[in-house]
């Protein structure tokens, strides 16, 4: 498992934001896959990389110290020494908003087809069931837009 997968999305976003921001300070490279730096926040954390063995990752800010988690710090380090990882991690992001976005509209395009098969009968049953399974402010906000 790689640094981004063991990480919160949170923890993602906001690692990235700290390496746009150029909070990590003091990247230092100790081999191929560890590196050290101080990361700008609150105060300043030590980060210990270890892209090898994530869990072996440290760093000293509350979330994280004495804990197997990968906090943003770790992430900012991470993406500080690999920029191309903040790349992909963006462009898979963007794939995947993409992605959703197609899928809802593939879904509403068959929704919108199948109301337009239905007599005005068939779509009052659709509606009432909305009504009596969905949650109460569509009914709500049906009698408020059209009885008054
Ligand atoms: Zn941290």
């Amino acid at each position: 498992m790689g640094i981004i997968s063991l990480a919160s999305g949170n923890s993602c976003w906001r690692g990235l934001d700290y390496y746009k921001s150029k909070k990590v300070t003091k990247l230092n490279k100790i081999n191929e896959n560890e590196y050290l730096s101080v990361v700008k926040g609150t105060k300043n954390y030590n980060v210990h990389l270890d892209i090898e063995h994530p869990r072996k990752c440290t760093c000293d800010c509350p979330l994280a110290n004495g804990k197997r988690i990968i906090c943003k710090h770790i992430v900012a380090t991470y993406f500080s020494a690999i920029p191309e990882e903040a790349t992909n991690f963006e462009e898979e992001q963007i794939r995947l908003q993409e992605e959703f976005e197609k899928e809802q509209e593939n879904e509403y395009n068959e929704v919108i087809k199948c109301l337009n098969k239905m007599s005005k009968q068939e779509l009052i049953g659709e509606i009432i069931q909305v009504f009596d399974y969905g949650p109460e402010w569509i009914y709500n906000d049906f009698v408020k837009r059209n009885l008054y």
